[in-house]
């Protein structure tokens, strides 16, 4: 779509570093493409170079995460199985994806991505990876499945980076921790802060002010819409994370009994909390900052 409109793309070139101005503002990066070396002038910068964005830290930006707040994750594309296709499936538990869940996303008749994500802190503990639990998974449920496809790697599941513009710069997705912090999706998100930043960058390069105060309306609009429901998941993350087994099971108990129209993220919180009044203790400053 970027080509369609007019963009110029670049594929297979890696950004060594960015350039500065007298003053400190980023006004470039520099990027190695098939053996050379070659500088670009920008008037604006936008990192969208996933976890732990090089292109930030380059900028002066802290980028890196705490290890609580990232999950690693497996994932095969396994074809020859029998699956739903229509149902998305997520297995949570202790023993099988600590910290995580473990996810059968369709793609087809009979092909799904099956991964797993476990808790940054958890990975290597008794020396077993996110990918032995996924081996596990696979072999137990899929006895039958090809694996075609493998990727592996980390995502965030924290609060937002509290920084995600600078003078001339903008990060964006996973460089700008915009995962969703129960789910570790990130897609969407990043998307969104992609639109986001994007307006903002076309504004200051309209008025002639890419300093971080003219495009810290990204940052707002991002806080605003999407960012400041972030805190709220994280503590509902650390409340998930005391579940025991027992209780997933039967949090899913009452959720399967519920009409599938009310099945919102809302209404689940209030139907499993009428269910569970244990839960009223441990969420109760959610309650009283009335977001459920
Ligand atoms: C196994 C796994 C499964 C996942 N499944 C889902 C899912 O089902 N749904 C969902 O919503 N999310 C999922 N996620 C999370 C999702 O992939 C990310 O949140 C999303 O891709 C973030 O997009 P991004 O564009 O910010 O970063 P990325 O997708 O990480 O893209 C960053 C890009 O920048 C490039 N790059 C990095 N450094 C440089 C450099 N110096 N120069 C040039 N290029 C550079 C990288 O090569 C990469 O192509 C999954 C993640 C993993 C690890």
């Amino acid at each position: 779509m970027a080509g369609d409109a007019g963009a110029e793309l670049l594929v297979k070139a890696r950004v060594t570093t960015v350039t500065k101005s007298d003053d400190g503002a980023v006004n470039g990066v520099t990027f190695r493409h098939s053996g050379r070396d070659y500088t670009c002038k920008a008037k604006t910068v936008i990192a969208a170079d996933g976890i732990e964005s090089q292109v930030a830290r380059w900028a002066g930006i802290d980028s890196t995460h705490d290890l609580r707040d990232v999950d690693i994750c497996a994932q095969y594309l396994v074809s020859n199985i029998d699956i739903i296709p229509d149902y998305c499936d997520f297995y949570v538990g202790r023993e099988i994806a600590p910290r995580g869940y473990i996810w059968v996303f369709p793609k087809g008749k009979n092909i799904a991505n099956v991964g797993v994500g476990i808790g940054g802190t958890i990975s290597g503990k008794g020396g077993k990876l996110a990918i032995d639990y996924l081996n596990e998974f696979v072999k137990r449920k899929f006895p039958d499945g090809r694996i075609l496809a493998q990727v592996v790697g980390c995502v965030p599941v924290g609060d937002s980076l509290p920084e995600i513009v600078g003078d001339g710069i903008l990060l964006i997705g996973d460089a700008a921790h915009h995962s969703d912090p129960i789910s570790g999706g990130g897609i969407a998100n990043a998307m969104y802060s992609g639109q986001f930043a994007a307006e903002a960058a076309v504004e200051g390069i309209r008025i002639g002010d890419v300093s971080a105060k003219a495009l810290s309306a990204y940052q707002t609009r991002w806080n605003d819409q999407i960012g400041k429901h972030f805190k709220h998941i994280c503590r509902i993350r650390d409340g998930l994370f005391k579940f025991s087994d027992d209780m997933f099971d039967r949090c899913a108990d009452v959720i399967s009994k519920m009409p599938s129209e009310k099945v919102t993220m809302t209404q689940m919180f209030k139907t499993v909390l009428k269910h569970q009044p244990r839960l009223l203790l441990e969420l109760r400053h959610l309650i009283l900052a009335g977001w459920v």
